[in-house]
């Protein structure tokens, strides 16, 4: 969406717009942040703020990211969205978050600005508002690896707590996070739209979020329908990349799947460690409807949702409807598929591409099941020159042996293909037990050391030389490593 020329620059580097304000007023409640007792710094995203053209000396502010004080020019809002939950459809919204705007950045992007734990809305439903300290960290150290890592996703700004108890199954620290995403419409705005049975809404909304996010759409025959393929070629290449690091996101419900292509909404997300596509680690998840393996079929499950969303748009009649919209969601299997194999074949260095390379890749598979072998290890030891050599395992050593001689037949030297495999290899993950034991300290003593260096070596995943990468490479010892949401 192009910056408007009546936005002037406000002080500190604010130049909040509010485009999505000007949708229909089902879509939004103007509403402001409950302040509280006693914001206090936790952690500020300086890099970031200077990103959006923040000037950060004047961020030292923890009232500004309590909601006790507001940037110039924010209208604050909650967002109206329905969404299915673990498969049940609920009208829901912003019960604890509140957008101040979309601020517009000096490269000219926009970015919404939103409070995430800032009090009550007319969409709390029994909720209390609030947010605690432990997972808004969490989400500010998963977001944040996961852009380090090259991975499409909301970013975190700042984190403050609020001098407020919480109280969930035990009294915690409340905090605020302040998110920036490319924007907060999610499947589950649609559905809501849809749900409202009035095409003029569903029509702006649809036509808001072409012009933000997908604007080539609307130049084509059929925009909705455009439009419809491209959110699902995006959600193919995100899917795609979440698979190939072994991130889970956990709670899959279509209103934390933004249109934007963006990874949203970190809760009871981790990374896996031993390969294996069962693995899940929500502890509301009891059914592993989001285990590991099955993300690609939920993006797809969830992407139908939209496509039904959308069905009034698509074609005037229902059934001619139905059919494109079928015939789109059809595809996203093929077009995961391909962004899969584009990354694997990435991962073992192989720059030809070769009928048999499925299988290779899936034998890797099958011995890593087996063997129980760390996801980010295994291919980190085949990024460092020859890992075989040396291992007892037969079974391992054949497919390495099938691995090199698959190597051979492309004419790129073996120096080249273990330097691209390192780009394309993180040599560090989040580890689940390092997130904790950072979050522990941060949130039981105040002390920030151990997060800050965790943050520290995240923010290079691909440097293969860092100091000491053995304690942030050694998978948890724990296997039973549970997440929690804790909303
Ligand atoms: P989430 O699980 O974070 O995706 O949230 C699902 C829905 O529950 C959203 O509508 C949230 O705004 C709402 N919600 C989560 N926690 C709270 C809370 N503490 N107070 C009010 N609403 C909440
Ligand atoms: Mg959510």
């Amino acid at each position: 969406m192009p910056a408007t020329s009546t936005s002037p620059s406000l002080p500190h580097g604010w130049r909040l717009e509010h485009s999505y304000a000007q949708l229909p007023s089902v879509f939004h409640v103007a509403y402001k942040p409950t302040p509280v007792s006693r914001p206090e710094m936790v952690i500020l995203n300086r890099p970031l703020a200077e990103s959006l053209g923040l000037d950060p000396a004047s961020l030292d502010n923890p009232a500004l990211f309590a909601g006790n004080a507001l940037p110039p020019g924010a209208h604050p809002l909650a967002q109206a969205y329905a969404g299915h939950q673990f498969g049940n459809f609920t009208m829901l919204g912003d019960g604890r978050a509140i957008l101040l705007g979309e601020q517009l950045t000096p490269d000219g992007e926009r970015f919404d600005i939103q409070l995430k734990g800032s009090g009550q809305t007319p969409f709390s439903r029994r909720g209390d508002g609030r947010a605690t300290l432990g997972p808004m960290l969490r989400e500010y150290v998963i977001s944040e690896a996961m852009d380090a890592l090259g991975i499409p996703t909301t970013r975190s700004l700042a984190v403050v707590t609020t001098g407020e108890v919480v109280y969930r199954t035990a009294p915690l620290p409340g905090a605020v996070l302040t998110r920036v995403a490319a924007s907060h419409i999610r499947v589950g705005t649609f559905e809501y739209a849809a749900a409202l049975d009035e095409k003029p809404n569903l029509q702006a909304l649809a036509d808001y979020t072409i012009q933000r996010h997908y604007p080539q759409a609307a130049t084509t025959a059929q925009p909705y329908a455009a439009f419809l393929d491209a959110v699902i070629e995006r959600q193919a290449a995100l899917i795609a990349r979440w698979q190939l690091v072994g991130f889970i996101h956990g709670v899959m419900n279509t209103d934390n799947m933004a249109l934007s292509g963006e990874t949203i909404d970190y809760g009871p997300c981790a990374f896996m460690e031993a390969y294996d596509p069962a693995t899940v680690f929500s502890s509301i998840d009891h059914g592993g409807r989001y285990a590991y393996g099955s993300q690609p079929q939920i993006a797809q499950w969830n992407l139908a949702r939209l496509a039904e969303s959308l069905l009034p748009l698509i074609h005037q009649d229902a059934p001619q409807a139905l059919d494109i919209a079928n015939e789109s969601i059809g595809r996203f299997g093929e077009r995961f598929q391909h962004h899969w194999l584009v990354g694997m074949r990435a991962k073992l260095g192989l720059f030809t591409e070769e009928s048999d390379d499925p299988a290779l890749i899936d034998s890797l598979l099958e011995w890593m099941q087996r063997s129980q072998a760390d996801f980010t290890n295994t291919f980190r030891a085949l990024s460092s020159a020859s890992s075989a050599m040396h291992s007892p395992e037969p079974a391992y050593r054949e497919w390495h042996q099938r691995w090199q001689d698959r190597l051979t037949r492309q004419t790129s030297s073996a120096s080249e293909v273990m330097a691209s495999m390192r780009r394309h290899n993180p040599a560090i993950i989040p580890r689940n037990h390092k997130v904790e034991e950072a979050l522990a300290a941060a949130v039981g003593n105040g002390d920030l050391r151990l997060l800050e260096r965790l943050l520290a070596v995240l923010a290079n995943p691909y440097d293969h030389t860092q100091e000491h990468p053995e304690e942030f490479s050694l998978p948890s010892k724990s296997e039973a490593y549970q997440t929690f949401c804790g909303t």
